[in-house]
């Protein structure tokens, strides 16, 4: 990807979505505070133009209360959904297999947390950030950093 693309696409997307603000940072995240997309300058690769798609769709989406993973993972889908949209409509193309990547790898990493420290079961979410096991009934914090979560960097191998 040429730095004219992410540029051209950035300035497309600013008189599009006049709600939402741009920002340049050190990585790719859509913070619903400020409704601000930061996105990462210096990425020249083509997933990094993906991940300012994506990042966009939670905006146009107008993500921000999310309750459960489980309800972060269906923000994820339609994130991505919207995505898809709005590269259609900049005559762009995300590639199917890195959107399935990049859900698969939030699945797993949900599931992970669910895990019970104790008895290594799958257990159940009481609220944003507790877990709880139903067999040792166990209670745990898991950190907020789901917006934040960096992005797999690598879709080879599949
Ligand atoms: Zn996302
Ligand atoms: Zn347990």
């Amino acid at each position: 990807m040429s730095d004219d693309l992410l540029e051209k696409t950035i300035s497309n997307l600013t008189s599009r979505y006049p709600e939402l603000t741009f920002c340049s940072s050190d990585t790719f995240y859509y913070s619903p505070h400020d409704k601000t997309v930061y996105y990462d300058a210096s990425k020249t690769d083509v997933s990094s133009l993906w991940s300012l798609l994506h990042e966009t769709g939670h905006g146009v989406c107008g993500h921000e209360n999310y309750f459960s993973d489980v309800q972060l993972l269906l923000f994820e889908v339609e994130a991505w959904k919207e995505a898809k949209l709005i590269a259609r409509n900049l005559q762009l193309e995300i590639d199917e297999e890195y959107m399935q990547d990049h859900l698969d790898s939030y699945r797993d990493w949900l599931h992970k947390r669910s895990l019970c420290p104790a008895c290594d079961l799958s257990s159940i979410q009481v609220d944003a950030d507790t877990y709880s096991c139903v067999f040792c009934h166990k209670r745990w914090k898991v950190s907020d950093d789901r917006f934040t979560r960096p992005y797999r960097k690598s879709v080879s191998g599949r």
